[in-house]
């Protein structure tokens, strides 16, 4: 079939969503109507007040935050994490100096960290096994009295491994430390209860629950302290000044909602195609599943294939197919050296090179499993032929 004619199959969701209808129609109204400016104070703004917080009830409900006062909005995802790291360090240096996060975080939440180090703090990583759960004996080993700030993701986007978040929040705790989570990746997949999690900071976005990109969240527990790090006007409780991106933190919320209404019906449904996926792409030769089995994201699938590049998967499965996966972290893709969070898990050079993720999303549908597998047995089959280390 001429590739152009085929069904277009979106795999990608951990990179791009669709925004949902529904959002995009409610958000549309602060685009065009009530596009006041929530800290003036006439009605127009007032109106616009109105919706901030609407939207801040929404976000706090999806988690089952103490109160909508603890979210702080932010323009995305890496803001949020940013925020957490260094407004956490930078406030508490005084009890310590120590900061430390798993082996296999994004980029958004290492990077900060190393700049904090460059800055006369103490950084180092906790070490994960195979199936990418941090190591919990490790992990108490080496938080002590002075680690003033621990990150351990929800789950990890490359790998969809869920960490045991429960348990690493009491070892956290038991030494007077502050958690952070990144949840970009379990956000709107699985329930999540941070108060019952004992989660003290919780980075949220907005695109990764079908809202517009360009707004994010930083749930803050009461009685944690963090610092602003981009000063200005003063929004959001001092913490993130800037003129509030109404359009699409009302459309977070209204995702929010939409999440929390819908997640466990969508979940089951994404996890019945994702295991009928990863069970047949399993039976190709030379194929390995990166990640936890069991504790895995529902709608994530991810694998090496012995002997070929991901980047070749990647774009033979969007040429010949009209297939988008990934190959590994979007954010990272631009260089070629192989992920971290794969070489964390153990994989050797070589193997981490032959990595492909599918997340799944609202447009997937059971009935395209026998398409995704042709593609993939196929783009295989051909790569392989042509590589030369086979
Ligand atoms: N954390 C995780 C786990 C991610 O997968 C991403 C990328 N989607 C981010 C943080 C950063 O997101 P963004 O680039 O949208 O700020």
């Amino acid at each position: 079939m001429n590739p152009a004619e085929r069904k277009r199959i979106y795999l990608d969701h951990a990179s791009a969503m669709p925004v949902d209808p529904r959002v995009a129609e409610f958000a549309g109204w602060f685009l065009t109507k009530d596009f006041g400016n929530p800290s003036s104070l006439h009605s127009v703004g007032n109106a616009a007040k109105k919706a901030l917080e609407d939207a801040r009830r929404k976000v706090a409900e999806l988690i089952h935050a103490e109160s909508p006062e603890c979210i702080i909005f932010t323009s995305g995802a890496t803001e949020a994490n940013n925020l957490a790291i260094k407004g956490c360090a930078l406030r508490n240096q005084s009890k310590g100096k120590k900061i430390i996060c798993s082996a296999i975080e994004h980029m958004s939440v290492i990077n900060p960290m190393k700049e904090l180090q460059k800055g006369g703090f103490e950084f180092s990583t906790i070490p994960v096994d195979s199936t990418g759960l941090v190591r919990l004996n490790a992990l108490e080993q080496m938080i002590a009295k002075d680690t003033v700030l621990t990150s351990v993701m929800y789950a990890n986007n490359e790998i969809g491994t869920v960490q045991p978040i429960m348990a690493v929040a009491d070892a956290v705790h038991e030494k007077g430390g502050i958690l952070h989570v990144d949840a970009i990746a379990a956000e709107g997949r699985l329930p999540i209860d941070v108060q019952k999690e004992g989660i003290d900071l919780f980075a949220l976005s907005s695109n990764d629950i079908y809202g517009p990109p360009g707004a994010g969240a930083l749930y803050v527990k009461p009685g944690v302290k963090i610092q602003g790090i981009m000063p200005g006007g003063g929004q959001e409780k001092g913490l993130r000044s800037g003129t509030e991106n109404l359009f699409a933190i009302a459309g977070m919320g209204e995702a929010a909602r939409i999440a929390k209404l819908e997640m466990e019906k969508e979940s089951a449904r994404l996890q019945r195609i994702r295991d009928s996926t990863i069970s047949k792409i399993l039976k190709i030769d030379g194929s390995r599943l990166t990640g936890h089995y069991k504790r895995r994201l529902p709608h994530h699938a991810s694998f090496v294939f012995s002997g070929i590049e991901g980047e070749s998967i990647l774009l033979n499965m969007d040429m010949f197919y009209n297939v988008q996966i990934s190959t590994g972290s979007a954010c990272s893709s631009k260089t070629l050296e192989p992920s971290h969070v794969l070489l964390a898990i153990g994989l050797r050079h070589e193997e981490a090179h032959g990595s492909m993720v599918m997340t799944l999303g609202e447009s997937s549908n059971e009935d395209d499993v026998p398409e995704i597998v042709l593609a993939v047995e196929e783009t295989v089959a051909r790569l392989r032929k042509m590589s030369p280390v086979r």
